[in-house]
């Protein structure tokens, strides 16, 4: 083993610890994000600090998440091998990765069409051929795919918008973050019962805000 590799190694175990130690520990979530290097996903300049549990900046202004945020995420969402994920804020397409060795078939959406782009490239390079990549509003949610089993939102709104509970199916599981977009938000988990809704509080996050319309994107 070169130095140069040995160092990844140990990087990749350090990552997997602090994964662990953030409480992230439900086995086949961690087995996914062994599985699926960050390090793609993380382009140019910051992909030197791709195993640190930090978000970091990607294309059109927007960031990648705290890897033990998306395993915390990806852990409340309870997902079956059979389940349809909906998620709102493609980004990097990391998170998207990682549903795609838990769910029969993930859709993911993202107001910017050249992050949608990059990312639908990435899920062609790692034969990653149950994600469904679509630039519009997820605001609205995908309304010809719905009902969902699962919905995971990365970006953050005031409340959970109204679409989205419309699309989960009942027994079905919403992941988000939910508050102003320059305070501490809360990641809530919603769970649809036959005759409404249960809300459950997580832990404080920060994530960028859920905006409306189609992005401007430059380059
Ligand atoms: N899940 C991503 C991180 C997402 S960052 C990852 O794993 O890398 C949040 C993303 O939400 C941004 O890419 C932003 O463009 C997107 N976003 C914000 N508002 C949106 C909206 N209304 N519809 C779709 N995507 C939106």
């Amino acid at each position: 083993m070169t130095d140069r590799s040995s160092d990844t190694a140990e990087r990749k175990m350090q990552f997997l610890f602090a994964l662990r130690s953030r409480g992230v520990t439900d086995k086949r979530v961690l087995e996914a994000m062994e599985k699926i290097d960050r390090a793609p996903f993380v382009r140019g300049y910051f992909s030197a600090r791709a195993y640190d549990d930090t978000p970091l900046p990607i294309a059109c202004g927007q960031t990648i998440s705290q890897p033990s945020v998306v395993g915390m995420m990806t852990q409340a969402l309870r997902i079956s091998p059979r389940d349809t994920v909906l998620e709102i804020g493609t980004g990097s397409g990391y998170q998207a990765a990682i549903l795609s060795l838990l769910a029969r078939r993930v859709y993911t959406v993202d107001r910017h069409k050249r992050l949608v782009r990059e990312a639908s490239e990435l899920f062609r390079e790692l034969d990653l051929t149950n994600i469904t990549c679509r630039s519009v509003d997820g605001s609205f949610g995908l309304p010809e795919q719905a009902p969902f089993d699962r919905i995971i939102v990365t970006a953050a709104a005031e409340d959970p918008p109204g679409p989205l509970l419309a699309q989960l199916k009942i027994g079905g599981i919403m992941v988000l973050p939910v508050g102003q977009s320059d305070a501490v938000q809360s990641l809530i988990r919603v769970t649809r019962h036959e005759t409404g809704f249960d809300y459950d509080e997580l832990m404080p996050v920060r994530f960028v805000p859920l905006l409306e319309g189609l992005g401007r994107d430059e380059g």
